[in-house]
């Protein structure tokens, strides 16, 4: 790391001073490595991402949602596993035709918008990497689950409801209008949907002792609950009149919302199995605020994705089998 890059981490990634860290980090930035004291008999969970400028999002995009949104996909992982974020590492890697004064602005911002979102969700930088190349932004991520209480991909059984958290396909439909600078309020809803997804941690944890699996949805829903379905050898059937989506989505019209909600990506919402027996446990959380849900389907046995739309069934060339 050049001495410019030093003063720039110092400033504006390490904690300032007065800042508070938790007694779990007993060392953080400005060593070699790290140290923490995990909680005992709690497991870790430990997932990574990393995001590509012009692949994951716009170069040009304001640093701070580039911030925003690269914790947010690590945290969606933690939601996903039903974890507790607790500690992340960040791997920044800063175009080297930048000049100081850029790269300056730059952090400074990335910075801001990371420890805003870092503290909303519980959750402490301890250390990183900063090289030269292409603009990419990536996250490792360390958080705690009670022992056998993970929600894992493995556990969905014939019978189950399948469910998802919050509305889908915002994300995708944001990409038409990421580069529109104009204003109006269904662009600025959307475009925050892709910059800033809202990852379930809270519902992740409380879904712990109620859904038998459960995974995050970033390459759409029909290709992630695919993932379910091979991990755990059931297959799923969908009611597509029954997926949740916002009026900013169904403003692209009835077959494009459908299609983007069940084959665009990058929505970050949960997709997870509950058991008969569990239902009313998921109404009582549904019933408290705690957690906004709605059925789209069952897990049967056999495998594939089977989806129904409007009375026909739904053809996507992400699910698959196709047995109506
Ligand atoms: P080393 O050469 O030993 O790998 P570096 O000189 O790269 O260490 O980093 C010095 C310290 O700054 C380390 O504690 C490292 O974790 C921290 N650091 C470097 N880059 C970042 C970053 N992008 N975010 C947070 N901490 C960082
Ligand atoms: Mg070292």
């Amino acid at each position: 790391m050049a001495a410019g890059e030093f003063e720039l981490i110092n400033h504006y990634l390490k904690p300032a001073p007065d800042e508070i860290l938790p007694d779990s980090v007993l060392l953080g930035i400005g060593d070699d490595a790290a140290l923490i004291q995990p909680s005992v008999e709690q497991h870790l969970a430990v997932a990574t991402d990393t995001l590509v400028a012009d692949v994951h999002f716009p170069a040009t995009a304001p640093a701070d949602l580039i911030a925003e949104r690269s914790l947010r996909v690590n945290l969606s992982d933690m939601a996903a596993m039903g974890a507790e974020p607790q500690w992340f590492t960040l791997s920044l890697t800063l175009p080297s035709e930048w000049d100081s004064e850029c790269r300056r602005d730059w952090v400074a911002t990335f910075s801001r918008g990371l420890k805003a979102c870092a503290k909303q969700f519980g959750c402490v930088l301890i250390g990183g990497d900063t090289t030269q190349g292409p603009l990419s932004v990536g996250i490792h991520m360390l958080g705690q689950v009670p022992p056998a209480e993970a929600l894992r991909r493995d556990g969905a059984e014939p019978g189950d409801f399948v469910l998802v958290t919050g509305c889908l396909g915002d994300a995708a439909a944001a990409l038409a209008v990421l580069d529109d600078d104009s204003t109006d309020s269904r662009r600025d809803y959307l475009r925050d949907r892709y910059y800033r997804p809202s990852p379930r941690v809270a519902e992740g944890q409380l879904l712990r002792k109620i859904a038998s699996s459960a995974q995050d949805i970033s390459d759409g829903l029909l290709a992630d609950l695919n993932h379910i379905c091979q991990a755990s050898d059931v297959a799923a059937e969908l009611d597509l009149d029954q997926l949740p989506m916002s009026a900013a989505l169904a403003e692209a019209g009835e077959s494009d919302a459908v299609r983007l909600a069940t084959s665009g990506g990058d929505d970050y919402e949960l997709v997870f199995t509950v058991a008969a027996e569990n239902m009313p446990a998921l109404a009582m959380l549904q019933a408290e605020g705690k957690l906004e849900a709605t059925v789209i389907g069952r897990i049967l046995s056999g495998a594939g994705v089977h989806c129904q739309w409007q009375g026909d069934v739904y053809q996507s060339s992400i699910t698959g089998y196709q047995h109506f």
